[in-house]
């Protein structure tokens, strides 16, 4: 039986979810993404800082806060041109989707024109287009559609009960407006949450309730590990048990069946064994490259490794504006995947085609 998009979740129910047994609960939710999506497929995302730093909001987890002194050099938004060359970097490394974040409360009007041309120019490249910007008013948001963004992020963190204890200087109405306001304008939503904050279960459950009761539900699911950054106010705070975490994503898999569910920040410190995990509870989406944001990524090799051990291919665009540039992106995953291949003794090969093998891990 096909799984359902609910919008009536309740706390209660997910906490059931959450204290099924780990192998019940792993296998509900892989029985849900198959039902959706190919199970060994993962969409593939770059996301570069287009303006870093010096923002005017407090939340507690971030280092690009001008509040807390985090040793992070604020950069002005990047030139158009920059942003470009990163994009097409970007799609040579594989990637289908190109994610723009500026560190604003929300963009001013004299930042428009340049952030409308890059998501004309990028999309031009053959890639889907996302930004996260703030908070954005009706107006920027149709202004940003009509530019061809097609997916805006905008995170909710936590749950509204938690959510105080974050963040001040915005609420979480305003949060939910400037999704209204996405989707309105026909963009598509980018929203998840951190977990890591010093929540309870039920802010975790809560979180999800508030991510799956949007109807329709986000597009993309990010779910973010908090990364303890040095001088930001939750530097100390505790691990998240990795059981946990993956619990996490199979519930938000279970409650959002046609979403993608994102692995984002806190990839880093996840070993191969947690990600797969991961995979298998359902997510099917991560950042690709060396930075998110400001913080750590695992570089592009070891994911294409991690891929290649798992038999997983990066998925393909659905909207095909030009095949040929489909084509083209496929073929170089495709070489990516024997790059990765050469990196890996294979004891079934003659030793002299290990050393060819050698040899081209040091070009
Ligand atoms: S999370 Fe976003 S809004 Fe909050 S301080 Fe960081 S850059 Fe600013």
């Amino acid at each position: 039986m096909e799984a359902l998009v609910r919008h009536d979740w309740r706390v209660a129910e997910v906490n059931a979810l959450f204290a099924l047994p780990f192998n019940d609960l792993l296998f509900r939710a892989q029985q849900v993404h198959r039902q959706h999506f190919d199970a060994n497929q993962v969409q593939v995302s770059t996301l570069l800082s287009i303006k870093t730093g010096a923002c005017p909001e407090d939340c507690k987890y971030c280092p690009q806060s001008a509040r807390y002194k985090t040793g992070l050099e604020a950069e002005r938004l990047m030139e158009v041109e920059q942003v470009l060359e990163r994009a097409r970097e970007a799609k040579a490394a594989g990637s289908s989707r190109f994610c723009m974040g500026a560190a604003w409360r929300n963009p001013h009007d004299r930042d428009m024109p340049y952030l409308l041309r890059m998501v004309q120019e990028v999309k031009a490249m053959g890639m889907e287009t996302c930004m996260t910007l703030g908070m954005l008013t009706a107006d920027q948001a149709l202004r940003l559609a009509d530019a061809g963004l097609d997916y805006y992020n905008h995170n909710l963190d936590t749950s509204p009960e938690f959510y105080g204890e974050i963040i001040s200087t915005r609420t979480y109405q305003d949060r939910l407006d400037t999704l209204q306001n996405v989707r309105d304008a026909g963009m598509k939503i980018c929203s998840g949450g951190i977990v890591g904050l010093g929540e309870s279960a039920n802010d975790r459950a809560g979180l999800l309730v508030q991510l799956a009761n949007l109807s329709p539900q986000p597009e993309s699911v990010p779910i973010n590990m908090l990364v303890k950054v040095q001088g930001t106010p939750l530097a100390q705070q505790d691990e998240v048990d990795p059981f946990d975490f993956i619990r996490i994503i199979a519930v938000a898999r279970i409650m959002m069946p046609t979403s993608h569910v994102r692995l984002s920040a806190g990839r880093e410190k996840m070993n191969d064994q947690m990600q797969a995990l991961c995979f298998l509870a359902g997510a099917n989406s991560i950042f690709y490259g060396c930075k998110l944001l400001t913080t750590a990524n695992p570089d592009e090799n070891s994911d294409m490794q991690l891929f290649k051990r798992l038999g997983i291919l990066p998925e393909q665009r659905v909207q095909k504006p030009d095949l040929m540039q489909e084509q083209a992106l496929h073929e170089v995953m495709q070489a990516k995947r024997d790059d990765a291949e050469a990196l890996f003794y294979d004891a079934t090969k003659p030793r002299s085609k290990q050393s060819q093998l050698g040899s081209l891990r040091r070009d």
